[in-house]
């Protein structure tokens, strides 16, 4: 990221040409003619038009204004309309066009995606009011002066018993039309204001609402390195076990940003974003704290995007897409749970919101704040390379030292629903202590695969290379990869046989298991499956928190960011998926989340006890991250990177070639591969090209994928090898053929 140098871009009022980035994905610039009047503020690049393409009418964006076009003047069309009179604000036009370039996408694309829906489709900028209706006289004045008009009677007296007035629909709410308000308006007893629809009363006097908690001596070093740097562009790592107070770093680095008067945006994973995690800002700050997340209406997020653009929200949080997010004084950004896989997107638009916030905070020249208890590798090496500050955190605020991992042997045990009788034993004293204990395991089902006894067939997913998962809750077979569902057979339709059996145990057959063997304990299973409303996962947690004593089976939906404070034993029923995945990052991830897990273990008052069911308990990996911890695991880590010239330490970009026919994906990446590696060797070019080989699961959804791969030690020899074959793709690439480029891709499959 650090070596990317943007172009300026120039400012131009008189205009004859408007080059303007248009929703598709060309990656190019179609040319206008201004027509109409002029926007307020003269043509410049971030004024938002409507123009005429093909046969539609589409919102795009001027991102330069020319005095020629290289079209004939007579092609040259003009633009339908204006729709801004100010320009939107070059810094987030700056972070669109740095994402395009980065991710070698689309930039129209980029700039569709980076806006919320409304002003996609060409809502005005300016932000939605509402009416507020205040009552001006004394209620006794006013019903003096009203008579006998009974409905205006009970109307003021409803506006006398709210000080501050009441907005339309409360009033209406009561029964009451807006003409009743407008007619006490004309007699003079009522005022109406226009207000904001979000983040409306910034409220004067201080800026605490709870006072903030006196630091530890880790915790005030940390801050006082914060505050060095609130002037400029300040990268961060604070890299804290889980539970040793970074929230209250986070809360006391965004006191300082707002007493300077400006704003800060926290980005949280995707699972993070909890309405405890609000509750924990809101409570401290007088201010509004906004959230930005995949929950909000288009209306909402409109609100909440023109508050931050604006200046009205000092305090925005949200998820991976609130990187867009302008503010009007940025402040610094937080990024908490660095290392999380949610903060980069999968598709479309592949961008990595870290890494962007990264490049952001660096043009902006703010500090940078990235936490985590497990940093991943990419953060690590920056840190020990002192690009990075490295920040500390060594031990936990409560009374308790993070709990270790027990590693318990599973080899020639007998198991139940996963788990053997070591655990369950484990589980009944923690429950007989008064406890909660949470199961983590990570396939949601009953099990991960379903087989013939006497034949040894397995049931497959007829769209894709891979096993359906048994479902009992309703019974059916379950594709996890492209929802593929189909009823569970009777009997094995390879030899007939009736003996089918569930292999492996899914958080369905754990919970049932542990249902017979703890019959009076509640049991709440937590996944995808069971918490498709988000309303159900809120209330399951509320239930929770009460403390009884309970077992909690889950996926990492429940180990991940939730404050659990009753749980004292952990029990991880699998821990060797990660270990010998072929992914380069696999092991990193599964460490990551097995501390992310065992972290929910003893967080209040009593200590706690994690227990890891492994059938390779003397792997080393897996030794030396629960004998020695995460930090040792992933320096070694990063050592075994360096040797295999993998990132960080080279970059990577990664081309995906989809068909229905598998001969088309090969033949397309091959005939790019090839070209390209004429290309770079013409350039003597130090880039390498690999490949093309089929993906690690080939078909998928009844589609075949192929993959090339690009890596380099520079990113900028990189990003000109990945630009070259981006704008060769899209001219050669044939209609029956996907494909996609994936920069600094998080998984190779
Ligand atoms: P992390 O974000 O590192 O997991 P939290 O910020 O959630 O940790 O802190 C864990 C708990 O410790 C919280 O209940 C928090 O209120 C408390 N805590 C944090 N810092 C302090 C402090 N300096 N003094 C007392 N309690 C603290
Ligand atoms: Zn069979
Ligand atoms: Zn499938």
């Amino acid at each position: 990221m650090a070596d990317f140098k943007p172009d300026a871009v120039a400012p131009a009022t008189q205009a004859r040409v408007l080059r303007v980035a248009v929703p598709t994905p060309l990656r190019r610039l179609f040319d206008y003619r201004p027509a109409g009047a002029p926007p307020a503020s003269g043509w410049r690049a971030g004024i938002r038009v409507k123009v005429p393409f093909g046969r539609r009418e589409l919102v795009g964006i001027v991102i330069a204004c020319a005095d020629e076009s290289d079209l004939p003047p007579a092609q040259l069309k003009p633009i339908v309309a204006c729709l801004d009179a100010e320009p939107l604000p070059a810094d987030w036009l700056w972070l669109c066009e740095f994402t395009a370039r980065y991710y070698q996408h689309a930039l129209g694309d980029t700039l569709h995606n980076a806006l919320p829906g409304p002003l996609r489709q060409g809502r005005p900028l300016e932000a939605r009011t509402r009416e507020r209706w205040r009552l001006e006289t004394a209620e006794a004045t006013a019903l003096e002066q009203l008579g006998r008009a009974p409905r205006q009677r009970e109307l003021v007296t409803l506006l006398a018993q709210h000080r501050h007035g009441l907005v339309t629909s409360a009033v209406s709410a009561q029964g009451f039309t807006r003409a009743q308000l407008q007619g006490l308006a004309r007699r003079g007893l009522v005022s109406c204001h226009e207000e904001p629809l979000t983040a409306s009363a910034a409220p004067s006097g201080p800026l605490l609402a709870t006072p903030a908690l006196t630091l530890n001596r880790e915790q005030a070093a940390a801050l006082a390195a914060l505050h060095e740097g609130l002037d400029r562009y300040h990268p961060c790592l604070l890299h804290g076990v889980t539970g040793s107070g970074k929230t209250e770093v986070y809360l006391q680095l965004i006191e300082a940003v707002l007493g300077q008067g400006k704003q800060a945006l926290v980005l949280v994973p995707e699972i993070g974003l909890t309405p405890q995690t609000l509750a924990r800002f809101r409570k401290r700050f007088r201010v509004p704290v906004v959230a930005l997340h995949s929950g909000l209406t288009d209306l909402e997020r409109l609100d909440a995007w023109e508050a931050a653009r604006s200046g009205r929200a000092p305090v925005v949080i949200g998820t991976r897409s609130a990187i867009f997010t302008p503010l009007a004084r940025p402040g610094a950004i937080i990024v908490d749970e660095e290392h999380d896989g949610s903060f980069k997107q999968q598709d479309g638009l592949r961008y990595h919101a870290r890494d962007l916030a990264i490049a952001r905070a660096h043009r902006e020249g703010i500090p940078i704040l990235l936490g985590s208890a497990t940093p991943s590798l990419e953060s690590l090496a920056q840190a020990r390379s002192g690009r990075y500050r490295h920040l500390r955190l060594t031990t936990r605020a409560s009374r308790h030292a993070p709990a270790r991992l027990e590693l318990t042997d599973l080899r020639g045990r007998v198991r139940q629903g996963g788990l053997i009788p070591p655990t369950i034993e484990a589980i009944r004293q923690a429950l007989a202590a008064e406890g909660q204990v949470l199961v983590f395991i990570n396939r949601r089902g009953f099990s991960p695969s379903l087989a013939c006894h006497q034949c040894g067939w397995i049931a497959e997913c007829s769209h894709c290379d891979s096993r359906l998962t048994l479902h009992r809750q309703p019974p059916r077979l379950v594709c996890h990869h492209c929802e593929h569902q189909q009823p569970q057979p009777d009997a094995c339709p390879s030899c007939g046989s009736a003996d089918l059996r569930p292999l492996g145990a899914g958080t369905e057959r754990t919970e049932e298991t542990l249902a017979t063997l703890f019959p009076k304990t509640p049991i709440y299973r937590i996944d995808r499956d069971s918490t498709r409303r988000k309303e159900a996962l809120d209330q399951v947690l509320g239930e929770i928190r009460r403390g009884e004593p309970s077992l909690l089976v889950g996926t990492q939906m429940l180990a991940k960011g939730h404050h659990l404070p009753h749980v004292t034993l952990v029990v991880v029923v699998n821990a060797d998926a990660g270990l010998y995945a072929s992914d380069f990052r696999a092991l990193e991830q599964s460490a990551q989340l097995l501390i992310q897990v065992a972290g929910r273990a003893g967080r209040a008052e009593r200590p706690g006890r994690v227990l890891v069911q492994t059938l390779h308990p003397d792997d080393p990996n897996l030794r030396l991250l629960a004998d020695s911890g995460y930090d040792a695991l992933a320096y070694q880590l990063l050592e075994e990177r360096r040797l295999a010239a993998l990132p960080p330490y080279r970059h990577l970009a990664l081309a995906r070639f989809e068909a229905v026919k598998e001969a088309d994906a090969q033949a397309t990446a091959e005939a790019a591969g090839e070209a390209l590696r004429e290309w770079l060797a013409a350039r003597g070019s130090p880039v390498h090209a690999l490949g093309p080989v089929p993906a690690p699961m080939e078909r998928r959804q009844n589609r075949y994928h192929v993959q090339l791969m690009l890596s380099a030690e520079r990113r900028s020899a990189l990003h000109e090898a990945a630009a070259w074959l981006v704008a060769r793709l899209e001219q050669e690439t044939s209609r029956r053929v996907r494909w996609s480029l994936d920069v600094d891709p998080m998984s190779l499959s």
